[in-house]
């Protein structure tokens, strides 16, 4: 009977064992689909819902979108979009009506929420650090600091298992560290790296946007497991300067601070997470 019971103790533990590996396996087979759009633009898919971060259909740089104008769509039955802040290069209105139809919402931080609004669009309005939960998402703004003085959040996103950050066009902060410890650990953190100055006269030497130095530090207190880069690759002489080649200055540093890197062009679709 000794013997027996061992077994069937043995059996119930491997049981448990294969259920856990399994549920494990399945929770990372959940997690959404992740596409990069243009500039800080993302596109996130899990099951019958599309959430848009920051996406930008229309051309705002003369037939030169930095490495090509994706085509922003969705053919799911629920939709949402999150914007940082209401800067053009963030917040597309048209697109957005188009994209979010008559049931779909933006979700934006509440300081903005009227200005959306007035551009005909449905509003969820978060606060900072207050989750939102919609079609199996969790939507968190966290704080940001915008190189002109516009209001500005962050986002961080779950979803089957996954939690991104999406930093817009934020410039260097002090709170990464805190968000990482009250939300991480982030799985990709979506971070911006032309370290951009704009026109102002002088021109200031201190960049309005995250370098790729800053953004590799951003991504270590946040705990990322993995960088992308966005919003980089354009610059207006005189007008807004970014550093000089930002993409290959983010690999250098972030290899040589053991921060993991991966760079998705417009359109493509992240692969090798789940
Ligand atoms: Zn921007």
């Amino acid at each position: 009977m000794k013997s027996l019971n061992l077994k069937s103790k043995m059996l119930s533990l491997l049981i448990m064992s294969l259920a856990l590996f399994v549920g494990a396996g399945a929770g990372h087979a959940n997690g959404p689909t992740v596409e990069r759009l243009t500039w800080a633009g993302v596109k996130l898919v899990l099951e019958d819902t599309t959430v848009f971060i920051d996406a930008v259909g229309t051309d705002l740089w003369d037939g030169n979108a930095p490495e090509g104008l994706a085509p922003v769509t969705t053919d799911t039955r629920r939709n949402y979009a999150l914007i940082t802040h209401a800067h053009n290069d963030h917040f597309d209105a048209a697109a957005l009506k188009a994209l979010l139809g008559e049931r779909g919402y933006v979700i934006c931080h509440e300081s903005i929420a009227a200005y959306v609004a007035s551009r005909g669009l449905r509003v969820i309005p978060a606060k900072t650090f207050h989750p939102v939960e919609r079609g199996g998402f969790l939507f968190t703004a966290v704080p940001a600091n915008d190189g002109f003085g516009s209001e500005q959040v962050s986002w961080v996103v779950s979803a089957g298992g996954k939690r991104m950050f999406h930093g817009g066009d934020t410039l260097w902060h002090g709170q990464f560290e805190t968000i990482g410890a009250q939300l991480g650990p982030i799985d990709i953190a979506f971070l911006p790296i032309n370290g951009a100055k704009v026109t102002r006269d002088p021109m200031p030497e201190t960049p309005a946007v995250l370098t790729p130095v800053q953004a590799v530090d951003a991504a270590l207190l946040l705990g990322a497991k993995l960088l992308v880069p966005i919003h980089f690759g354009w610059r207006d002489p005189g007008q807004y300067e970014e550093v000089d080649r930002p993409l290959e200055t983010l690999k250098a540093v972030a290899e040589r601070r053991g921060q993991a890197v991966k760079h998705l062009s417009p359109g493509a679709v992240l692969t090798g997470l789940n």
